[in-house]
């Protein structure tokens, strides 16, 4: 079955070709490791994930690389200000190599939480200044960038086109549309790709240009041509990196060699937390750590992402994480009703539902549309084992472990006692001692939810 994707770089929905039959070379632009991901990152790496899963739904191998930065990413797009890595070192009061080891362990905890797969290479900027250093000097070479006194600049004016992304026009710019800080600078778009290093600056590696570090466009562009050559099938990464970061990509790839590196640029949209940005001074900054502290499974947050379209905007509230925490639970029982049915169901209609899923995934990851069609299978009135089946194989995309069973042993004995105590309350209508007991449960930190199946108790 065809799969269509909506390319960034045509601005429409294309048929997926790969430049190897079977086997799709894809990058994503990874963490830069200088603090928490939020679940807003984490959107973007589950966005980046299913679009692994689909691939491999529909019998792909993948040759999936992510970088990690962990020098060279300076606080304003417009490269200026201090390097992340080295302002998070120096507020911390660690060196640089601890700020990036921590925050790597806890982003790939995230991605465990999550059941986010690993891509098959990660790889850290810092074990790549060589090749980012033959790529500066290759882009040197071919005319496409000058020396100043801090750096060595891009020169976007050599390119046929700037701006193929994001679709800004190189004019227009002239007029003043960015703040330029640097008047060695040629052209307002021209952008650092090797940057000198002040006298006591932590990060610097030798170049023909004195000490120095590279900048952060370069690293993605050495370790994906190092990994993928210089042309692969899938570029990904969220939305804010199409106007500088990824452009900046395209601008040095066509320096060293001539060539947009993908094909396809896929780019997912924005997490909103109750309608706003997420930000430090509304104080609604949430990492996953967070969902699993208010006593949710975190792969309810993997499910919550389902209910959007990767590009469109999810609006992140905890009433949102509640419902979906009963969805979640739902969608279990369903399965494991299904596992234990006996009824025979026509291969027609099984088909039929896995023909509509892999539909709906093909198109643009549609996931809204896939979980209609899981829910119709979990829905279904006759409980059969196929249908058990087909949900296995709906959740090798989905990643939400539809076939998990609720682990009550981690429920402590004395509430089992309480539920149960209740349990006979509710029997005999004894209604006050039933809410009686609700309350001391959840003073004791559990919450019980009557069910049309029964009860569910949770960890508050
Ligand atoms: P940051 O560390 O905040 O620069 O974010 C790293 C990457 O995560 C960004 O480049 C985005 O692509 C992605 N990201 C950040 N915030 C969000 C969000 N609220 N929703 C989706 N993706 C996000
Ligand atoms: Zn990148």
């Amino acid at each position: 079955m065809d799969i269509y994707f909506y390319n960034t770089l045509t601005k429409r929905k294309e048929i997926f070709k790969p430049i190897e039959e079977n086997k799709v070379k894809m990058y994503s632009c990874g963490p830069t490791v200088y603090k928490d991901a939020t679940i807003g990152n984490m959107r973007t790496n589950l966005f980046q994930d299913t679009l692994r899963r689909v691939l491999r739904y529909n019998g792909y191998e993948l040759k999936h690389v992510m970088n990690i930065t962990d020098v060279g990413h300076l606080v304003s797009d417009a490269d200026e200000g201090e390097d992340k890595m080295l302002k998070s070192a120096r507020e911390e009061n660690k060196s640089p190599i601890e700020i990036a080891e921590h925050y790597t362990k806890l982003f790939f905890e995230d991605l465990k939480n999550l059941n986010i797969e690993k891509p098959e290479i990660v790889c850290k900027a810092t074990d790549h200044i060589k090749e980012m250093l033959e790529m500066v000097e290759k882009i040197m070479e071919r005319g496409f960038a000058y020396e100043t006194s801090t750096a060595i600049y891009f020169d976007v004016s050599k390119l046929d086109e700037y701006g193929i992304l994001s679709g800004i026009k190189l004019d227009e710019q002239k007029s003043g549309a960015r703040v330029d800080v640097d008047p060695e600078k040629k052209n307002p778009y021209d952008f650092a790709i090797w940057i000198k290093a002040p006298e006591n600056h932590l990060m610097k590696w030798d170049s023909p240009w004195g000490p120095s570090y590279p900048g952060w466009h370069i690293e993605c562009s050495a370790m994906s041509t190092k990994y993928l050559g210089e042309e692969f099938d899938i570029h990904t990464g969220g939305i804010d990196l199409i106007p500088t970061h990824h452009e900046n990509e395209i601008a040095q790839s066509k320096g060293a060699c001539g060539k947009i590196p993908a094909h396809y640029w896929l780019h997912g949209e924005y997490l909103l937390i109750d309608g706003g940005k997420m930000s430090k001074s509304l104080g609604n900054v949430y990492l996953v750590k967070d969902i699993i502290n208010r006593g949710y499974d975190p792969l309810v947050y993997r499910l919550f992402n389902f209910s959007c379209h990767y590009r469109g905007k999810l609006n992140f509230t905890w009433q949102g994480i509640e419902s979906t925490s009963i969805s979640l639970a739902r969608l279990r029982e369903g399965y494991q009703k299904h596992l234990r049915g006996t009824a025979e169901i026509a291969d027609e209609i099984i088909n039929d539902m896995e023909n509509r899923f892999h539909q709906a995934i093909n198109d643009d990851l549609n996931m809204p549309l896939a979980m209609s069609v899981v829910w119709e299978a979990v829905k279904y009135p006759e409980k059969s084992v196929q249908i058990a089946r087909l949900l296995e194989k709906f959740d090798t995309v989905l990643g939400i472990k539809i076939d998990e069973v609720k682990k009550e042993e981690n429920i402590p004995q004395e509430i089992l006692d309480l539920v149960e105590k209740r349990k006979i309350a509710r029997a005999e209508k004894n209604w006050a001692e039933s809410d009686r007991l609700r309350d001391l449960i959840s003073q004791k930190g559990y919450s019980i939810k009557d069910t049309k199946d029964g009860m569910e108790i949770q960890t508050i």
